[in-house]
């Protein structure tokens, strides 16, 4: 397989984008295979329902612009969607042509149409005038772009606010640079700026400006929330907070600031030559357990309690990971993370685990948990009315969809749907959108404002 690990280790080159787009010979051959069925199953396999057939015909005849007007009426986000989103269980897996193993390979058309279209500044949207309305958005996540864009292409005036010092998300800090470069998800984002919408970063919601502010002293009509899940579980284990066990979100989150010039390598939490452990077995895992190899880690080891079919990661990128030379421990869990005085610290330097073959004691430099996140409460908890489940994820109403019990506050993505993907956080936002344009309109007509 493709692979930017044997001689780049620990390096910038290591984290290259693993697998080559298409060359325009190779998209239109592979749209020439597309059976454009009568009853599209890859449509139904589509949790936005793209038209996939449609833009594939457009493509396989050199229409590329006309492709990426089809793309763009579904997803504001199709270069990213095109590289990260399941495929092999969504478009690909339903095509028809996967009953004999070799389906369209959708994913890669959609990347290679928004990639040309970027490249070459094919499409230029027109733009409607911003009359309908003033919107905030809270979170620049796929939930908070895809309401972002929908909402500006419809005619609304839209502010996100993101706490960080990019727009993007998980997109940005979480998935790693080999899967989904870090340029490309900034060249999305600006493509949704060019709709009219602002960014204000740096802006954490719940400490310099509440939602209470956005309604009386910037007179939003409505505000969005779609803060994701920022806030990682732990595991109550002894030695867990030894120096060297570190969450996963924030191994991600350092290597994307080291692979966009922000911080020195000195500053990710990996040193060349390490013995790593990864707790947990979902994608966050998988992505931990791959950058780390990249970073420079002498070994890699996933520590999952239980068997390899539970595994919630998709299987291509369990497949991908071991290839690369990650070690798995299945039915295994930790029991004890042992540290030693080192240079003035405690440092972890072993860990204890409980094996099908009884307990083992491994030596071990680094410890990443990878056992899920869940949601911060700093908006809930500093605005009046949002009612949040027993777990901390916010309540929306059906009509107008996605509102939350506070009238005027709409919330969607995994801060409502729990930890989920690109895709049905875009789904989720979408049907959102159409709940504040009708609750606007709503508003206006009846001349009332949101906090009133
Ligand atoms: C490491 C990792 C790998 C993943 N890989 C994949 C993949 O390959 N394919 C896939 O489909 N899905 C993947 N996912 C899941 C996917 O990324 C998420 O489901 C998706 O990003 C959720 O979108 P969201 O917009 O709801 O939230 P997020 O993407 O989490 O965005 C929330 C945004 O809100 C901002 N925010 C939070 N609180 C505040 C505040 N108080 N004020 C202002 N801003 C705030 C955050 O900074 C962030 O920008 C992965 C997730 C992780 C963590």
């Amino acid at each position: 397989m493709e692979t930017n690990l044997d001689s780049n280790k620990g390096t910038l080159a290591a984290l290259a984008e693993l697998h080559a787009g298409y060359t325009m010979k190779e998209a239109i051959d592979e749209a020439k295979r597309c059976l454009n069925c009568k009853n599209p199953l890859c449509v139904q396999g589509c949790p936005i329902e793209h038209k996939i057939p449609e833009w594939i015909h457009q493509l396989s005849k050199g229409n590329i612009g006309g492709a990426m007007e089809l793309l763009n009426e579904k997803s504001n986000l199709p270069a990213i969607c095109g590289r990260v989103c399941p495929h092999e269980k969504q478009c690909e897996g339903h095509c028809i042509l996967n009953k004999k193993g070799n389906p369209v390979r959708v994913g890669k058309l959609e990347r290679f149409i928004a990639d040309f279209d970027s490249e070459m500044g094919l499409s230029k949207e027109r733009l409607k005038a911003k009359t309908r309305g003033k919107v905030a958005v809270i979170g620049s996540g796929p939930a908070g772009l895809t309401v972002a864009g929908d909402l500006a292409r419809d005619g609304f005036n839209v502010t996100v606010f993101e706490s960080q010092k990019e727009p993007g998300g998980v997109l940005l800090y979480g998935i790693p640079e080999y899967r989904l470069p870090n340029e490309i998800t900034r060249r999305e984002v600006k493509k949704i700026e060019a709709l009219g919408v602002t960014f204000r970063n740096n802006c954490v919601v719940g400490e310099g400006i509440t939602v209470d502010a956005m309604f009386s002293e910037e007179d939003f009509d409505a505000v969005f929330i779609g803060s994701g899940t920022a806030l990682p579980q732990t595991l109550s284990i002894k030695g867990d907070n030894l120096y060297g066990v570190a969450q996963s979100a924030y191994f991600l989150r350092m290597v994307s600031l080291f692979a966009s010039d922000d911080i020195p390598r000195t500053e990710v939490p990996l040193k060349i030559g390490e013995k790593v452990a990864v707790i947990g077995a979902g994608n966050v895992a998988m992505d931990t357990a791959r950058t780390a190899l990249r970073m420079g880690a002498e070994s890699v080891t996933l520590i999952y309690r239980r068997k390899e079919e539970d595994m919630p990661a998709l299987r291509s990128e369990f497949l991908e990971a071991q290839n690369e030379g990650v070690q798995f421990m299945w039915e295994s869990s930790t029991q004890e993370l042992i540290g030693e005085e080192v240079n003035g610290k405690q440092k972890l330097v072993r860990m204890r685990i409980e094996t099908p073959a009884g307990e083992v004691t491994i030596p071990m430099d680094r410890v990443y948990l990878a056992v899920g996140s869940k949601p911060a409460n700093r908006i809930v908890s500093t605005t009046l009315g949002i009612e949040v489940n027993e777990k901390g994820y916010i309540t929306t109403s059906e009509y107008p969809y996605g509102m939350t019990t506070r009238r005027g506050v709409f919330a969607g993505g995994d801060v409502v749907h729990t930890p989920q993907t690109v895709v049905l956080a875009m789904r989720e936002a979408k049907k959102v959108a159409v709940g504040i344009a009708q609750y606007v309109d709503a508003i206006k007509l009846l001349g009332v404002k949101s906090y009133e």
